[in-house]
Order: structure tokens, then sequence, then C-alpha cells
């Protein structure tokens, strides 16, 4: 999975990826595992237990996909010992371009799944592939314009960070009437390229203070998550400014060995 991780999966993706070769996915059997359940027939075929490799795979539903897939997974056999096998032999089989769409078409056919369980209904297999190279091609095409405007989230000319450091933006958008807020992390290296990038909704907030101190908080430790340890941080917001800023240099925000250091707000 390493060499796919600087690729163009959304994050959702590479995360449901992660679960899933560690074998953490709310499957019926893990959840057996838990003793949360006593049925592990996979509630899709109702044929066999549903185990990782078997919803993802095995399933006669997963391989209607693979089956139209316009990959070579149509001519790979079937039975893989565990996840993990399946996921080294389609590494060893496909080019990477390739495990990607596998990894989103794996992602779309878990969340049909959980459709499914509340009264949802399966989509064609069809639909299934197109909409997951799609999904691909939009996650690269943002990157592409992410990475050509090299600007701040405040649309100010942005600049770049002094190599060994990355440099972190971030900003959050307050929905006032719903008590909840969105928040967007992008962190670049000193050419301007993007690295890693997040968009996504925060938890309930009752405050704008509260909001923007989280969507800091929440952006750091993306940061961290994503293997960042040296960044230089600005974000938008009022609470960051008088909370983390210091001019005084290198700042320790949490004691987690990284080394961070705060940007100056005209950067
Ligand atoms: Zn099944």
């Amino acid at each position: 999975m390493e060499g796919l991780m600087e690729d163009e999966i959304p994050n959702k993706v590479k995360i449901f990826g992660w679960r899933a070769c560690i074998e953490i996915l709310p499957t019926r059997c893990n959840l057996a595992k838990r003793n949360l359940i006593v049925e592990t027939d996979c509630p899709i075929c109702l044929h066999s237990p549903e185990t990782e490799v078997h919803l993802l795979w095995d399933c006669p539903t997963a391989q209607d996909v693979w089956v139209g897939s316009r990959t070579k997974l149509q001519k790979c056999s079937l039975s893989q010992q565990n996840i993990l096998h399946l996921f080294e032999f389609l590494m060893n089989k496909l080019e990477p371009k390739e495990m990607e769409l596998f990894l989103v078409q794996a992602w779309m056919l878990w969340n049909q799944r959980n459709g499914a369980l509340h009264g949802g209904k399966l989509k064609d297999p069809r639909w299934l592939n197109t909409r997951a190279a799609e999904l691909l091609a939009e996650n690269a095409q943002t990157k592409e314009q992410l990475a050509v405007i090299p600007r701040d989230m405040g649309g100010n000319v942005w600049c770049p960070p002094p190599p060994p450091f990355f440099k972190l933006n971030f900003d959050a958008t307050i929905f006032r009437e719903r008590c909840w807020f969105g928040f967007r992390v992008v962190i670049r290296n000193e050419q301007g390229e993007v690295m890693v990038a997040l968009s996504t909704i925060g938890p309930p907030i009752s405050s704008s203070e509260e909001a923007e101190t989280l969507a800091c908080r929440k952006a750091v430790e993306f940061a961290v998550d994503a293997g960042f340890s040296e960044l230089i941080i600005k974000g938008n917001s009022k609470c960051y400014e008088s909370t983390f800023f210091s001019k005084s240099g290198p700042v320790n925000l949490w004691e987690c060995g990284c080394k961070y250091s705060m940007a100056h707000p005209w950067d």
C-alpha cells in the first residue's frame, strides 16, 4: 500500500483500504468476533461468512463488478486466503493505476453493502465501475487545480516554506444555523506541490471560537497522521493566531515529538 499513498486516491478510500487490510471493517465476522452479533453470513448473498475477502472479492456481487471491470481483474482467480493475500496478489498483478481503481471499486462495494443493510438497492455493476473511474478522475483534477494555483485559503499569494519544512494551510467555515463547521487543510512542499489535502465536516460546535480551535487542532492531527513532522502552519482564524502564534520562533504545539513552527501572519 505504501506506493499508493502519494497518488490520486481520495483520503477516505485510503483509510478504507487500510482498515480492510488490517481487518477492522465492521463486517459480520469481525462484529461476531467481538461478541456484538451472532449471525456471520454475508447479508448480500447469505451463503458464506462475511469476511473482508468474501465481501470484496468472493461474493457474487463483488465478482459481478470485477468481471465487468476494464482492468485485468476479470481474469484473476477466486479464493484468496484472506484480504492481505488478496491485496498482495493484486499489487503484483496490477499496474498502480489499476490498483487505485480497484481500491475505489472496493470502497464503493463496501458503501453499497452498507446501503443495502438499510434498505438500499444494489447498483448495476456497470454503473459502479463507471462511477469509480469518474471519482478517480475528479480527484486527480482537484489535486491538479490545487497544485496549479499556489494560493492560500484566503486567496492570497502563497509563500513557499523553506526546506525541510512543509507548509500547512487550513481554514474553517461555520454553518451557524446547523451548529457545525467544515474545514480544509492543504500541505504543500517548497515547490508548491500539494502533498495531501483534506476537506471535511467537523463535529457539532457551540461557538465560532470552538470551531476555529478545533479546525487548527484537527489540521495538525491530520498532518501528523499523514506523516508530516516539520510544518509551517498558517490558518485564517483569529483564535488560532491569538492562541498559538508566537514571534519567538518554532513552537511545540503538542508534545508529540514533532517540531512545529508557526508562520508569520504576512506569509
Ligand atoms: Zn456474499
